[in-house]
């Protein structure tokens, strides 16, 4: 761990979000001594898992004028990872017995997900840190060395303007929707998994599906139980595949578009031709920050936001500005935790950063290694990352267990996409996380 020279100090900080990132950004911001203001758009914590039945305006989320819904989660989701290695290190998400209101699968619903992070923001007192039904619109550096930062939030329709020492940024980045091209000439219904809710809609309907992770892979399941015929499109199988997938009568795997055309019809790569009511894009979401303005410096280009050290800091802008959560395939909320314990540590001055220009190099450095800039915030290897940060900051590894659940749940999401939430083989995991809580528990 790098110590700093300096005596620990408080400072004031702004945190926009009260997701899962948000909320434990606002602890470890609190715990290392800073006086923490969090901005929420929403009436409530929980970010993406506050369920709404209600959908953007436009369903392709393009008409900058549509009415924004922040969550992208349809009526039926469940957790697509175990639950055990889904929680924050020091507050496990285990069943609440006796509670019927909560739901003790190990994939439980998005329900489940939000009750926990409410009894995450009660546990630590996080609402008292929270302004609710207040948008962040502007965010900018108010001296040159990122220093002070203005922040400019609206709340029923009041601008205010403060200035606050450091800014961490927690707005998710599964709200602003990416889309396969798809020509305006093709005659049907368009939607995006982030406007999808319930199949109702698509009853009797040929329904092409493209996209097939974990979002695709369910919704095409959820839609296939009242449509007529459902066709999912992959990019990441072989251009002839065509086959029937089980559990369903009415559902197929192709490989992806290759054209689509004005009398409806949809013609795959392995030259199978439907004419489909509706094509669901399930194709995932962009960085956005719509509120940030660095002059420039931080800039997304083909989905890398950049330049950000260590996927946190921005090196010109730094400590000032830095952003929790930004990598993804990656234990999400262990992440948040130790990334929140960073930055909150180098605020206080108990941790340094490099020199600017040293962070730059590191920058530069890595961009190299990345395949293209679409990936540069896909963890290759989550556990070198992990360790990179607890040894910066002095907290514990990630446990084996939870890298191990994470590791196994991301290859049973593809291997048995249809089962992998009820049923699994990796008890032993199970037995050792559970070891762990009962040692918190106590
Ligand atoms: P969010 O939960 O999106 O929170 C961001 C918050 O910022 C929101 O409350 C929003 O209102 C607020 N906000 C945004 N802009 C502003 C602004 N300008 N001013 C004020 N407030 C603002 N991860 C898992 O580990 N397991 C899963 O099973 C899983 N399933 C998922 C399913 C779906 C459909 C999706 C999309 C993601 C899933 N994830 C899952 C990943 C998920 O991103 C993380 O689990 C995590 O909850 C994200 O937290 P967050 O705080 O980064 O973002």
């Amino acid at each position: 761990m790098s110590k700093g020279a300096n005596p620990i100090s408080s400072r004031r900080v702004a945190v926009i979000g009260a997701g899962a990132a948000g909320l434990v950004a606002a602890r470890e911001l609190r715990r290392e001594s800073h006086s923490v203001v969090v901005f929420e758009r929403q009436k409530q914590v929980g970010g993406l898992w506050v369920y709404t039945p209600l959908a953007e305006s436009d369903p392709v989320s393009l008409d900058p004028a549509r009415s924004i819904v922040h969550s992208s989660v349809y009526s039926s989701l469940r957790t697509n990872l175990p639950r055990e290695c889904m929680g924050f290190s020091d507050f496990p998400f285990v069943p609440r017995p006796g509670d019927e209101s909560r739901d003790p699968r190990r994939y439980p619903s998005h329900r489940e997900v939000l009750m926990y992070l409410q009894d995450f923001a009660r546990e630590y007192k996080i609402e008292e840190m929270i302004r609710f039904e207040t948008e962040v619109v502007r965010v900018e550096p108010a001296a040159e060395d990122g220093r002070k930062w203005r922040v400019q939030s609206v709340s029923s329709g009041c601008l205010t303007d403060e200035f606050f020492d450091a800014v961490v940024v927690c707005n998710g980045h599964f709200t602003e929707p990416r889309l396969a091209h798809i020509p305006d000439s093709w005659p049907g219904k368009q939607i995006h998994s982030h406007n999808y809710r319930v199949p109702g809609p698509f009853k009797d309907q040929v329904v092409v599906v493209i996209g097939n992770y974990a979002s695709g892979a369910d919704i095409s399941r959820d839609i296939a139980s009242v449509a007529k015929e459902v066709h999912i499109a992959s990019r990441t199988i072989a251009s002839e595949i065509f086959e029937k997938l089980p559990g369903l009568t009415n559902l197929w795997l192709n490989s992806m578009i290759e054209s689509t055309h004005e009398d409806g019809s949809v013609v795959f790569q392995n030259g199978k031709v439907v004419y489909a009511d509706t094509i669901v894009h399930c194709t995932g979401y962009k960085y956005f920050f719509p509120f940030l303005d660095t002059n420039g410096y931080v800039n997304i280009d083909d989905n890398r936001v950049g330049p950000i050290y260590k996927h946190v800091f921005p090196p010109a802008l730094a400590p000032g500005l830095s952003f929790i959560g930004i990598p993804f395939n990656a234990l999400q909320c262990f992440m948040f935790e130790i990334q929140s314990k960073w930055v909150a540590a180098v605020l206080s001055g108990r941790v340094m950063l490099l020199t600017r220009d040293k962070m730059m190099e590191d920058v530069v450095a890595f961009y190299e290694k990345v395949e293209a800039k679409r990936y540069t915030h896909r963890l290759r290897d989550q556990v070198e990352y992990f360790n990179w940060i607890t040894e910066q900051c002095g907290c514990l590894p990630v446990e084996r267990w939870r890298e191990q659940e994470h590791s196994l749940g991301d290859d049973r999401i593809f291997t048995q996409c249809d089962t992998y939430r009820d049923q699994w083989d990796d008890d032993h995991l199970i037995a050792e996380a559970y070891e762990d809580f009962a040692k918190l528990i106590q």
